[in-house]
């Protein structure tokens, strides 16, 4: 089957121009003014954007949690992403200390293959580095395609490894070229500061934000850049939420060394106001929490900078019922939110649409640098022959409100209700085919494929 796509307006991270597309199969097999071809389909695309598709790695579908799972499964968390142009996520593989990431592995599979709709790929989460597990990574890395491992520096007892285990587990990364990513926060102050307020009485969802601190987060955050630094693994910093942390890593790039950051759609433009309305601040409860109007500010620059280099979501939503576990206790809320399908709207909308960052800018931290950081360059987050065929028709001057009653999300609220967005996501194509038209889906589940990953060459 083949496409054309005429007159789109392609936007890459570095490209600005009016061509047409030439699909063929699940590739772009040319790109050209006028390409004389013969296509199966003509879509015309004349006064619309054109992006590669978008790439969210930072997703949590199908997760269990507190004796619950995350209310996305990879089916409707997929598809959602796909109504809103994310072609591709990421989840998390969540290591059981005590047992083996091939088992993690093989758990998590049990839920995604044959089910998402979307394209997908998984970080391996490091619970409980040892011997047994040190064996396993070039093995992940080499034969199942997965080089990313994520850690955690809080949760102790569930998730947390201590800087011994961290700096054994860099360096066996380092060894077979992986990348180590990390939700840096100081596990043991947050500890103290939950048991404190429980302590006290003070259990609403303001006490979750207050146990938190930004030190908690600029702390850790350091730390972990001096050891990645140290031991010279390419390191990743997940959902940075703050300018204590981003400054961190400009501490370390001042030391001529490079540590990447990630930040979340929801840390750009809500704040911690939310947190008090009340029992109503539980659909922002997750960690970090969302932070100060100075935090925002400096994220932007951390983007403009190049200091910030992706923009996720961190989607792991819980429905009201299930954030009602913690009615009574915020220790005991889910953590997450719902955002999987808004991240690229919102991105345009607070971003291009409101003057700050660029269209070049937008489509390297909505998707070219996460192909590029992550080892899936140039098969995805480009627009260029020979590459997967993602590809997001969009209306830079649609406005539409976010809500609840019109999303996509298996979660029965919206953290952005009434929320009002410019650009609206018209066509996607997920490897040649349409996935989305005019608000409608039009593939299925088992659609979305795995994609294995590349370790990096240096
Ligand atoms: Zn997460």
């Amino acid at each position: 089957m083949s496409t054309i796509i005429r007159n789109g307006r392609i936007i890459g991270a570095s490209e600005d121009y009016i061509a047409d597309i030439f699909v063929e199969g699940e590739k772009i097999s040319a790109i050209g003014k006028n390409l004389q071809v013969a296509a199966d389909h003509e879509i015309n695309a004349e006064g619309l954007l054109v992006f590669p598709g978008g790439i969210d790695p930072h997703v949590h579908l199908d997760m269990p949690f507190m004796g619950t799972f995350s209310s996305d499964n990879y089916e409707t968390g997929t598809r959602a992403a796909l109504y809103g142009g994310t072609t591709m996520v990421i989840d998390f593989v969540l290591q059981t200390q005590g047992k083996s990431l091939a088992s993690a592995l093989q758990e998590w599979r049990g839920r995604s293959d044959g089910n998402c709709v979307g394209d997908y790929s998984f970080h391996v989460a490091v619970t409980d580095f040892n011997e047994h597990t040190k064996s396993e990574i070039r093995d992940l890395i080499e034969k199942e395609g997965i080089t990313s491992f994520k850690t955690f520096m809080a949760y102790k007892g569930a998730l947390m490894i201590d800087d011994r285990q961290m700096i054994g587990l860099m360096q066996e990364v380092k060894k077979h070229g992986g990348l180590v990513t990390v939700h840096a926060t100081n596990g043991d102050m947050i500890d103290y500061l939950i048991a404190k307020f429980r302590a006290e009485g003070k259990l609403s969802p303001l006490y979750h934000y207050l146990s938190q601190p930004e030190v908690t987060e600029s702390e850790a955050t350091g730390r972990f850049a001096d050891l990645a630094a140290y031991t010279g693994v390419n390191a990743y910093v997940v959902h940075m939420t703050c300018e204590g942390a981003l400054n961190q890593i400009r501490r370390i790039g001042s030391e001529n060394k490079f540590v990447h950051a990630e930040t979340c759609i929801q840390y750009l433009m809500l704040d911690a106001s939310l947190y008090e309305r009340d029992f109503e601040g539980a659909k922002w409860v997750m960690s970090p929490p969302l932070r100060e109007k100075k935090d925002q500010s400096a994220l932007w620059a951390g983007i403009q900078q190049g200091a910030v280099q992706v923009v996720a979501t961190d989607h792991c939503p819980f429905k009201w019922e299930q954030k009602l576990m913690g009615e009574k206790d915020f220790s005991k809320i889910p953590n997450g939110h719902p955002a999987i399908e808004h991240r690229m709207e919102l991105l345009y909308s607070e971003g291009v649409a409101k003057g700050r960052i660029s269209l070049q800018k937008f489509v390297e931290v909505n998707s070219t640098n996460a192909a590029k950081i992550f080892g899936m360059f140039p098969q995805k987050g480009i627009i260029a022959v020979g590459s997967d065929a993602d590809i997001v028709l969009f209306d830079p001057n649609e406005k539409h409100v976010i809500s609840a009653s019109s999303h996509h999300m298996n979660v029965d609220y919206s953290a952005y209700e009434g929320v009002e967005v410019t650009g609206k996501v018209k066509t996607v194509f997920l490897r040649g085919k349409v996935a989305i038209h005019n608000n409608e889906v039009r593939v299925g589940k088992g659609y979305g494929r795995f994609v294995r990953r590349n370790p990096s060459k240096n």
